[in-house]
């Protein structure tokens, strides 16, 4: 009967929109992620491919995880200590062992704002220099930006970047007797790493890949890092892929739906802004690109997508 009088009081679709949104608030959120497996002992958890919000704490993004015998190594921490907390639910369904490392494949926000949750209950996290770099330089104004999203749901998120950091390029470590190869892709966020098991031929690859949606193009991302970073991962014939975003796949879709735009972005549009040609006519041209108008967000972001990755090869 309230609710009833209220929506005629707001008397608009919208102001419903809004008391829903904040009911999930209020009841602690419905999104539950759950963990699928993609070989022994290795696991992906898939984040929903829309935007982050209230009711899925911000985990808009995939995640993983590998048990091993002394622990749990965690691929990413999500975005606040609920988000965390959620993840952590999400592997004990599999393990009773603890969380014994997070590492971090990148420096955005739902990758590590909850590492602090983690390090509390003794976890080591582990990123490149440059990914913890990044993180400690864009802490506060990603806190600032996720309270928009998550409001009341960020309470008691407190940033720590990754307190072991790896130098070089590349980096290999042994955690809990798996061998892990970590490099830089540098594409959708500076820092950006991926993280291979060798032996399990399983790619963590964070931001690079996306499947099912159109990857997005932001003013700090490189088309021509996305480029070489995809050839890069595919020269190590992957078996299965977990990546940044959407479900696991194999790298015949990986290669269809990110490095084949990526070619698109660095080929067609690339060329055309070094050869001067007017951008307008350019992304007009390639407004309809058939092979990926399929993807979630392929028409809100194609465009924006050219736009950017013109801009940036008419600079190089
Ligand atoms: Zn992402």
């Amino acid at each position: 009967m309230f609710r009833q009088t209220l929506s005629i009081l707001l008397g608009a679709f919208m102001a419903l929109t809004a008391l829903a949104a904040h009911a999930d608030a209020a009841l602690g959120a419905k999104y539950h992620p759950h963990a699928e497996k993609v070989i022994n002992n290795v696991y992906a958890i898939v984040g929903p491919l829309g935007q982050r919000s209230a009711e899925n704490d911000g985990l808009n993004a995939n995640y993983g995880f590998i048990v091993t015998r002394e622990g749990v190594i965690l691929i990413d921490s999500g975005p606040s200590r609920l988000g965390a907390q959620k993840l952590e639910a999400a592997v004990r369904k599999v393990t009773e062992q603890p969380v014994r490392w997070v590492i971090n494949t990148g420096s955005q926000d739902h990758r590590w704002l909850g590492n602090d949750y983690f390090a509390a209950q003794g976890a080591e996290v582990v990123a490149m220099q440059r990914t913890a770099a990044t993180q400690a330089e864009d802490a506060t104004q990603q806190m600032q930006g996720l309270e928009r999203f998550l409001g009341a749901r960020l309470a008691g998120t407190k940033p720590l970047p990754a307190t072991k950091t790896l130098a070089g390029d590349h980096a290999t470590l042994t955690l809990g007797g798996i061998k892990l190869e970590l490099a830089y892709t540098d594409t959708h966020y500076p820092g950006d790493a991926r993280v291979w098991l060798p032996k399990q031929r399983v790619m963590f690859s964070g931001d690079l890949v996306y499947v099912d949606r159109l990857l997005a193009v932001l003013p700090w991302s490189s088309v021509k890092n996305g480029q070489k970073a995809f050839k890069a991962l595919a020269a190590l014939k992957p078996m299965r892929i977990v990546p940044g975003h959407g479900r696991v796949c194999d790298l015949a879709q990986a290669q269809r739906e990110t490095g084949d735009y990526y070619d698109f972005l660095a080929e067609k549009v690339g060329t055309a802004a070094r050869e001067m040609e007017p951008m307008d006519a350019t992304l007009d041209r390639y407004a309809d690109v058939p092979a990926f108008r399929h993807l979630k967000n392929y028409s809100d972001l194609h465009r924006a997508n050219m736009n950017r990755a013109f801009t940036q090869f008419e600079s190089q």
